[in-house]
């Protein structure tokens, strides 16, 4: 059975405007905003406005518009971040064994200095 997608969580939170989040680019369909306890000098979260848990469930179940606007909104925050010269690394954290922590998709976007090896 598809795991249910919970209201309460964080993301869900900023996009309803309960708690705050310094914003970098939004778009209609994806939200961008800075980490509250980066890993990185910089370290920002894009997500998608709908309700998804995953990759897998945003892949399956968005609409093409939605995830163009997603993948437009990590290129444009990159772009507006400024880490197209010296370049960044991007990842998603998908359920148990990526220890995913907010079940709501999102990309992290790290840069701001060679970030070593992938893992
Ligand atoms: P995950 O482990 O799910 O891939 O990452 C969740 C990320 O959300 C973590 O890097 C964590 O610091 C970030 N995070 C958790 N709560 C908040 C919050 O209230 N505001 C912001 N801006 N980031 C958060």
């Amino acid at each position: 059975m598809k795991k249910q997608y919970d209201d309460n969580n964080v993301f869900a939170k900023i996009l309803r405007k309960e708690i705050p989040c310094k914003k970098v680019y939004e778009n209609e369909y994806a939200l961008s905003f800075e980490d509250i306890n980066p890993q990185a000098p910089v370290h920002v979260l894009v997500i998608p406005k709908g309700k998804y848990l995953s990759l897998a469930d945003f892949s399956e179940n968005a609409s093409d518009i939605e995830i163009v606007g997603l993948i437009k909104a990590v290129g444009e925050t990159s772009k507006k971040l400024g880490l197209n010269a010296d370049g960044y690394r991007i990842l998603s954290n998908a359920g148990t064994d990526a220890n995913q922590e907010v079940p709501h998709l999102h990309f992290h976007i790290f840069g701001g200095r060679n970030l070593g090896s992938m893992l």
